[in-house]
């Protein structure tokens, strides 16, 4: 059946005003019905494979029944509840089941609502950390460019300069941005680019070392800005560095945890040691929304004083939200039952090999779960003319692809399987062809 765009007079009508979206331009929503496992069901009887896990978040894929009833068993005995003074079983055994499967150092486990708020706390309480040791001048943030991290006005300022930050430049805060080493498989060159930034950061910290706070970084893969590689060693050359300063570590893993660079966590894959880490989108299974910034002893104690101006003066009406935190145990649940995260590198490897004759893609890219190319285009860019084409093509075929720009990826459920997988990839060969 051939796709159909939705009637755009009735589009203008609608009163939902879509994220990302110029709803005069560019939206045709589709109707969508249900989910399970990796299809999408649209309201009109077509179904789509989601290839990029509903924007990163339904690691388990649609529909689980097991976090399903999980929520419902705990909508029957505890929805919400203010968390100021008042706790419960699932947010506390949620917080112990994440310190058990991060690295041995991290230990206080502080709630949010999503990505962007996850990556607030972890500036907010590196910011304060420095405040409450008494440290004077340590109040810049060091980050990377074609960073993303996030819509709100702290996560805004972390993050690279783009179409979505323009509009609010006055707003933002200064950062120190490092040039990112973005590598992708047969990359000959790539130590000599990680020297490059390594000097650059050794050289804003022999100036400026001890004003910053923090670094914040997307380990191993930069989401939003082009699903861009680094090299593990990168990471921990970084982390050496800033370890000499005494500026603390912040990983955004918000979209890189709960197995999607094949491990747990990108940190336990790079042998590194954060002193904060952000969590959310996969943590529930795509269920509900939740957010989690962890941090060591060393943090949390700076703020366990009997000075009330030492208090972390933070939080969100749905801090810890109970059906969130039981919806995130039956994901855990789920991922330590065998899911199987760890297999989809080896089939990407497979898959992308077939792809390294296409003369229109470059820079073909694998880190765990994800896989990412970019199209040779005169417009490379997040405005790239092709991106809606392609997206287009794609769901003509019957699969949900997001390209970022010209940069295509496949970020898929982990129970997507090996065929099902190779037909995503038969699909983008075919469509990068015609267009
Ligand atoms: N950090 C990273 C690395 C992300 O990829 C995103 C979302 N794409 C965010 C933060 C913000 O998350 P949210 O959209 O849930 O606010």
């Amino acid at each position: 059946m051939r796709y159909r765009m939705p009637d755009k007079q009735d589009y203008g009508k609608s009163c939902f005003w879509q994220p990302f979206t110029n709803m005069k331009a560019g939206g045709h929503p589709l109707r969508v019905r249900s989910g399970r496992g990796v299809m999408l069901e649209l309201e009109d009887g077509r179904r789509l494979m989601d290839c990029i896990s509903s924007w990163w978040v339904t690691i388990h894929g649609h529909g689980r029944p097991e976090i399903a009833e999980a929520i419902s068993a705990q909508a029957k005995r505890l929805e919400q509840v203010i968390c100021a003074g008042l706790t419960h079983e699932p947010a506390e055994m949620l917080a112990s089941r994440l310190i058990g499967l991060l690295p041995g150092h991290l230990s206080r486990v502080f709630y949010s609502d999503d990505g962007s708020t996850a990556v607030e706390v972890g500036l907010k309480m590196a910011f304060q950390y420095w405040k409450n040791m008494g440290a004077k001048g340590r109040k810049r943030f060091l980050s990377f460019e074609g960073a993303y991290h996030g819509d709100t006005l702290g996560a805004m300022s972390v993050g690279h300069r783009s179409v979505f930050t323009r509009a609010f430049s006055e707003l933002l805060f200064d950062v120190d941005f490092i040039p990112y080493p973005a590598t992708h498989i047969s990359d000959a060159d790539v130590v000599t680019r990680e020297e490059e930034s390594l000097s650059y950061l050794d050289c804003l910290l022999s100036t400026h070392g001890r004003s910053y706070a923090a670094l914040i970084i997307e380990p191993l893969v930069q989401g939003a800005g082009g699903m861009r590689m680094c090299r593990p060693e990168f990471l921990r050359q970084v982390e050496k560095r800033i370890r000499a300063h005494g500026i603390l570590e912040i990983y955004d893993e918000v979209m890189t945890g709960f197995g999607r660079t094949g491990e747990y966590f990108a940190c336990i894959r790079a042998k590194t040691a954060p002193d904060i880490i952000c969590l959310s989108k996969g943590i529930t299974g795509g269920f509900l929304p939740l957010a989690a910034t962890v941090c060591t002893d060393e943090v949390f104690s700076a703020f366990y004083d009997d000075d009330p101006m030492k208090t972390f003066y933070h939080g969100h009406s749905y801090t810890a939200n109970p059906l969130g935190c039981a919806a995130a145990l039956a994901s855990l649940d789920l991922l330590a039952d065998g899911e199987h995260f760890r297999d989809i590198e080896t089939w990407h490897h497979e898959f992308i090999e077939g792809l390294e004759t296409n003369p229109r893609l470059s820079r073909l890219r694998v880190c765990g779960t994800i896989a990412a190319m970019d199209i040779d285009v005169d417009d490379a860019g997040y405005c790239s003319r092709i991106g809606p084409e392609l997206k287009a093509a794609f769901i003509e075929r019957g699969f949900l692809l997001r390209p970022l720009g010209n940069v295509l990826y496949v970020l898929p459920p982990y129970c997507i399987t090996k065929d099902q997988l190779k037909a995503v990839y038969a699909c983008i060969d075919d469509v990068v062809c015609r267009i």
